[in-house]
C-alpha cells in the first residue's frame, strides 16, 4: 500500500502532505523501500542514507504536528546528482579521484532544497565529472533505463533520470553543460529543464565547464519541474556569474500552459536540427514524433514557422573545444593533496610523481581524453586556431538565436536525435557518443533556457521535444511544454510514464 506513494507527482504529494493525509515519514519510507527493492537492477544511486532520510522526514512531521508554518514542499523526497556538494555526505562526481570525500559545506541549491523542507534520499550516479551522454563513464558502474534495462538512461545525469523514471525519487536535480539534463530526460520519458545560464547558483557544484554548467530540475511533470526550479533559482552572491534578477512565475506559466491555449505564441522550428536536409543521424521515429508535436502546438493556436540558424551545424565542434578547455583548467585542482585519492605517497616518490600517479589512477579514460584535448586547444600556438575559433562560433550561434527570437517566441527541435541506445553500443566510439548532443548544444553555448518534454514513443522508447527560449524567458519553456504535455495526456487518456512496464507494479 505505502509504495503507491512513489507514483504520485510532487504537486499531489505536496497536497496530501499539507492536508495531513500522509506523513513525510511514510512518503520517505515508501521511496526507501522501493530503492531497496529495485535499485540493484537500476543502479540509479551511488549513496543512500536511509536513517538520515527518515530522521529528516520525521523532523518535518514533528514540526508540522507542533504547528510550524511549513512550505508546500516540506516532506517531499528528492535525489541529487552526485556533483552537488552536500555537507558530510559523500560526493564523488562519479570519479574515483573523489572517492571517500565528505564535503565540509553544501551547495546553495542543496541548502535551498533543505530549507524548503525536502528530504534528501541520496546522491545519483553520473558520468565522471559529467562528461558523457550515457552514464557509462561513471567510475562506479552503469545506470539503466527503466523502460528497458539493457539501454542507457542518458547522461550525464543518468542516475537522476533512472531514479525519477523508475519511481525511486519523485524528482531529482540534474546538471546540464551540453545537454545532461535534457537528453537523459528525453530518453526516459521525463521533463528536464536547463535554466538560463546564471539563473541557478553554481556555488557548490563540482565544476566541469564553468561557462556552461547549470543545475536544473528533472521531474515527471512540467509543473513539478517548475516547482523545483522556483526553489533552487534566484540570485546567489556566492556565484560570481549569478544573475541578480527576479524569477518569473514558472509554476504559474506551467499551469497557464496546461490550460491549452497557445494562441499568439510564435513557434520556430529549427531547420538545422532535424529539418529538411539535416536529418542525418536522426531516428525517423524521433522526427515523426517531433512533427506531430509541432502539429499539436499549432492545433492549440501556436503560429508555426521554420527558422534557419546555419551556425548550429558548428555547435558540436565548438562545444568539444570549449568544454574540454575549461575542464582541463577546472580539473587541475585534483592533485592528490586537497581532496579524495592520493596515490603512491609511500615516501619513495617526490610530490610531482605522487600528483601524476594520483591523476593517472583517479581519472577515467574519457576525463583524460578531455584534459588532453583541452590542454592542447589552449596551448600557445594553437589557442587562436582552436579555442579562439570556437569562441567566435559561440558568438555566431548567440547572434543567430537573437535574430531568430526577433521573429518567434520559442524555438523547437528534437531533444535527442535518437532514442536510448543499447548499453555498450557507443562506448568504443567517442564521436558517436558526442553526436547525442547535436540538438542540445546550441542553447548551451548561448546560455539560453531549454526544456525537454515527452513527445511520445518510438520503438517503445520515449522521445523528447526541446523548447528553447530567450535568456530569462524560462517561463515560455514551461508554458509551451505544459501545453504539449496536457494535450498529449488528454489524447492518450493517461500519462506517458504510465506505459512504463514497471510503473506502479510494486504497489
Ligand atoms: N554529453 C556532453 C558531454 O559529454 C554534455 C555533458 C553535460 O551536459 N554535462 O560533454
Amino acid at each position: 500500500m505505502s509504495t503507491d506513494l512513489t507514483t504520485l507527482d510532487v504537486a499531489e504529494m505536496s497536497r496530501r502532505l499539507t492536508a495531513g493525509e500522509v506523513s513525510a515519514a511514510e512518503v520517505t519510507r515508501a521511496h526507501l523501500d522501493r530503492i531497496a527493492a529495485e535499485d540493484g537492477a537500476l543502479g540509479a544511486y551511488l549513496h543512500v542514507d536511509a536513517d538520515a532520510a527518515l530522521a529528516a522526514a520525521t523532523a518535518v512531521d514533528e514540526s508540522r504536528a507542533a504547528g510550524a508554518e511549513l512550505g508546500p514542499l516540506a516532506g517531499v523526497p528528492v535525489a541529487l546528482k552526485d556533483l552537488v556538494v552536500t555537507e558530510g555526505v559523500p560526493t564523488t562526481s562519479g570519479s574515483k579521484i573523489l572517492e571517500g570525500w565528505r564535503p565540509p559545506y553544501s551547495a546553495t541549491i542543496a541548502t535551498r532544497l533543505a530549507e524548503a523542507g525536502t528530504v534528501l534520499l541520496g546522491k545519483t550516479n553520473m558520468d565522471e565529472f559529467a562528461m558523457g551522454s550515457s552514464t557509462e563513464n561513471s567510475a562506479y558502474g552503469v545506470s539503466r533505463n527503466p523502460w528497458d534495462h539493457d539501454r542507457i538512461p542518458g547522461g550525464s545525469s543518468g542516475g537522476s533520470s533512472s531514479a525519477v523514471a523508475g519511481h525511486l525519487a519523485p524528482w531529482a536535480i540534474g546538471t546540464d553543460t551540453g545537454g545532461s539534463i535534457r537528453q537523459p530526460a528525453a530518453v526516459t520519458g521525463l521533463v528536464g529543464h536547463k535554466p538560463t545560464y546564471g539563473s541557478v547558483s553554481r556555488y557548490g557544484l563540482i565544476a566541469f565547464s564553468s561557462s556552461l554548467d547549470q543545475a536544473g530540475p528533472m521531474a515527471r511533470t512540467v509543473l513539478d519541474a517548475a516547482l523545483m526550479h522556483e526553489v533552487i533559482g534566484g540570485h546567489d552572491p556566492r556565484d560570481s556569474t549569478s544573475i541578480d534578477s527576479p524569477l518569473f512565475g514558472l509554476a504559474d506559466a506551467a499551469r497557464a500552459g496546461a490550460a491549452g491555449d497557445l494562441s499568439g505564441v510564435r513557434v520556430g522550428v529549427v531547420r538545422e536540427l532535424g529539418g529538411d536536409g539535416h536529418t542525418d543521424g536522426y531516428d525517423p521515429g524521433v522526427l515523426a514524433r517531433t512533427r506531430e508535436a509541432v502539429e499539436l502546438l499549432a492545433s492549440l493556436g501556436a503560429e508555426v514557422t521554420e527558422v534557419s540558424c546555419p551556425s548550429f551545424d558548428l555547435a558540436l565542434a565548438a562545444y568539444y573545444l570549449i568544454a574540454p578547455s575549461e575542464a582541463s583548467s577546472n580539473l587541475a585542482r585534483y592533485e592528490g593533496v586537497r581532496f579524495g585519492l592520493r596515490a603512491g605517497d609511500d615516501g619513495s616518490r617526490d610530490l610531482d610523481d605522487v600528483m601524476a600517479l594520483t591523476r593517472e589512477q583517479g581519472f577515467g579514460p574519457e576525463v583524460k581524453r578531455r584534459i588532453i584535448l583541452g590542454t592542447y586547444a589552449l596551448s600557445s600556438g594553437y589557442y587562436e586556431a582552436y579555442y579562439g575559433q570556437a569562441q567566435k562560433v559561440r558568438s555566431l550561434i548567440a547572434g543567430e538565436f537573437a535574430a531568430a527570437f526577433a521573429g518567434v517566441d520559442v524555438l523547437v527541435s528534437p531533444t535527442s536525435p535518437t532514442v536510448a541506445w543499447p548499453l555498450g553500443a557507443r562506448v568504443e566510439d567517442p564521436i558517436s557518443m558526442y553526436a547525442a548532443d547535436l540538438c542540445t548544444l546550441p542553447a548551451s553555448l548561448a546560455g539560453l533556457p531549454a526544456i525537454s518534454v515527452p513527445s511520445g514513443l518510438s520503438e517503445g522508447l520515449p522521445v523528447g521535444l526541446q523548447v528553447m527560449a530567450p535568456a530569462l524567458a524560462d517561463d515560455r519553456c514551461y508554458r509551451v511544454a505544459a501545453a504539449l504535455e496536457a494535450a498529449q495526456d488528454a489524447a492518450r487518456g493517461h500519462r506517458l510514464l504510465d506505459e512504463l512496464p514497471a510503473a506502479g507494479s510494486a504497489a
